[in-house]
């Protein structure tokens, strides 16, 4: 490709609010271009690159067995509304005015529906199905680039199986599937136990980038080996534990006291441990005639309640309280809520593993500007339950207490559920086993975000000076600047070597520009990134010679004209 036929708009000026480097750098190096809110053209440098992603893809789905589809994007509100899923993605959901179709943000539905009509035997099982499609979503907001899009490809692959067993070898085939395609796409990756969240479903892994644009928060131990999403890892604790002195409970005025940090303060005190936190949960009733259920968490003061914890025990609904309904149940507003002497009997008192069986706690008195202090848990809150449902800490122990724990950002890349019979369910997607019984197929889920792979690999791989590509999705292999271009003689020759390059199966970007400074096509060269440069002017022409540079190291080397091929690939592969 001549980079004077091209296009590749390159810009010096860091783009309004992009804050992510993936974000300025693919528009700097002319990848994408924005066009409105969280929505961005593929240029052809992108475009390439996004081929080159979606090979590998294709590659990997197919050597598991997978059928590669194509579905439409637009699909039947009625559709939805038979998984409820209408509802449940709320305004993520483009819908089209005044006609009864939606932009699909995901296609669990339109997949079961075509299974629906295409497995009725367990002949037919297992499948695998994928496709590789425009996704929409209304995402609240679109930031750091391509890296949540309003509108993004997504390879989308489903599983069918007959049996449980089955869905666990399909979800083992797409785990080691997508560990190819990351290691392939030259991601330094791991991947993480999620919480299955609205999506329902048994298990289920997210493949994380670490990296300052990620949006999820990652639990990671030193050592390497223990990775969890903040919203399901546990840590080695220890517990607050007794003292025993046997001490009654007792009220004591603690006047505008509302946070644990004053009540620490006013108590002169620095461990915090003991200062019991309560949080008020509402879990909404499912039916007409049922009631809502009220739950208070308590965690040592200086903990944080997972609220996805709260989910995994209590169901995905279930939401912090508000005000007047904190204090309706309790008697009192935040800050001076806790376990003794609520005004409503029926709240289910649970707390953390650290305050198992403690005492000489202090808590709200569920009274304002009042708690208790002398609180024993095993003796003063009958029926109280422990569980886990704290948010671990950075320099923590991991539970075999062999590494601390660190925590960090990192990017999803992929996501892998098993989701049972949940969408086989609704919409009726059976098939007749062995005994000619009728039985919901069992499916799995797997998703990977092309564009978010590029911007991912972005983040890994930049310096100051732009993109550093290498591997399998980089869009050139060798990037010819030709420095001198009023030299009729040196063009010729960089045509030539072009040509040789290219039927040699190097895949070369020539620069050809004319009546551009060599300082200029150097900045352009290293933004863009392309793994090896190769550099011809006046001097070194006369010498023979063809100066070559390696985008990621810096590292120059000046080799004869003759050995060029050679000495690119040594450039290529060198580590
Ligand atoms: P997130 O938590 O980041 O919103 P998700 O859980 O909604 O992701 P899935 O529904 O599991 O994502 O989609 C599968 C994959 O699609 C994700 O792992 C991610 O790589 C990609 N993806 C999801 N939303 C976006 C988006 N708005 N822009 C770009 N890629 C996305
Ligand atoms: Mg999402």
């Amino acid at each position: 490709m001549r980079l004077s036929k091209f296009i590749v708009p390159t810009k010096k000026e860091t783009p309004n609010d992009a804050v992510a480097a993936s974000h300025i750098l693919s528009l700097r190096a002319g990848l994408f271009r924005l066009l409105t809110s969280g929505v961005y053209s593929v240029l052809p440098l992108g475009l390439i690159v996004k081929n080159k992603v979606e090979k590998i893809i294709r590659e990997e789905m197919n050597a598991i067995g997978g059928n590669e589809f194509l579905l439409p994007a637009l699909s039947p509100n009625e559709l939805w509304d038979e998984t409820g899923r209408l509802e449940d993605f709320g305004d993520i959901i483009f819908r089209i005015k005044n006609r009864e179709l939606v932009l699909a943000p995901t296609h669990e539905e339109v997949f079961t529906s075509i299974a629906k009509s295409y497995i009725n035997s367990y002949k037919h099982l297992p499948q695998m199905w994928y496709q590789i499609q425009t996704k929409f979503r209304n995402e609240a907001r679109p930031k750091s680039g391509v890296l949540r899009g309003r509108q993004f490809t997504m390879k989308d692959a489903y599983s069918f199986d007959a049996t449980w067993e089955g869905l666990d070898k399909s979800y083992e085939q797409q785990d080691a599937a997508y560990r190819k395609i990351f290691g392939r796409c030259g991601l330094k990756f791991f991947s993480v136990t999620a919480s299955s969240g609205a999506m329902g479903g048994s298990k289920s892994e997210e493949f994380m980038v670490e990296s300052d644009a990620g949006e999820d928060l990652i639990a990671i131990s030193e050592d390497g080996k223990y990775f969890s999403n903040i919203e399901v890892a546990e840590s080695f604790i220890e517990k607050v534990g007794r003292k025993d002195s046997n001490l009654k409970y007792e009220e004591f005025h603690t006047p505008d006291i509302k946070s644990i940090e004053e009540l620490a303060g006013f108590l002169g005190i620095t461990d915090k441990s003991r200062l019991a936190k309560s949080r008020v949960f509402v879990l909404p009733a499912k039916a007409e005639g049922e009631k809502d259920k009220f739950i208070l968490a308590l965690v040592c003061g200086d903990d944080e309640v997972n609220e996805t914890k709260m989910q995994k025990y209590f169901g995905a609904n279930i939401r912090p309280g508000h005000p007047e309904e904190l204090l309706a149940i309790t008697g009192a507003d935040a800050g001076s809520i806790g376990p003794i002497g609520l005004k409503n009997k029926d709240v289910e008192i649970v707390a953390d593993f650290r305050l198992q069986d403690s005492d000489e706690l202090v808590s709200g008195a569920n009274k304002n500007d009042y708690h208790i202090k002398n609180i024993d848990f095993k003796r003063d809150v009958p029926g109280i339950k422990y569980q886990d449902l704290r948010v671990v800490r950075e320099g923590e122990l991991t539970i075999d207490k062999t590494s601390k724990i660190r925590i960090t950002k990192a990017i999803e890349v992929g996501h892998i559920f098993k989701l049972g019979t949940k969408y086989s369910e609704s919409l009726r997607a059976v098939f007749l086993d062995k005994d000619g019984k009728e039985n919901p197929v069992i499916m799995g889920s797997y998703g990977i975000g092309v564009e978010r792979v590029i911007a991912s690999y972005i983040e890994q791989n930049h310096d100051e000076n732009g993109i550093i590509w290498e591997g399998e999705i980089a869009p050139f292999g060798v990037l010819l600047i030709n420095i001198t271009t009023q030299n009729p003689e040196i063009t010729k020759f960089c045509g030539e070597l072009y040509g040789k390059l290219s039927a040699d199966n190097f895949e070369v970007l020539y620069d050809d520009r004319e009546d551009l400074r060599p300082g200029f096509k150097f900045k352009d060269a290293d933004l863009i990134g392309i793994p090896v440069q190769g550099i011809v002017g006046e001097k070194n022409f006369r010498d023979g010679k063809i100066e070559l540079k390696r985008r990621r190291t810096g590292e120059r080397k000046l080799v004869d004209s003759k050995d060029v091929a050679v000495e690119i690939k040594n450039m290529m592969n060198a580590r």
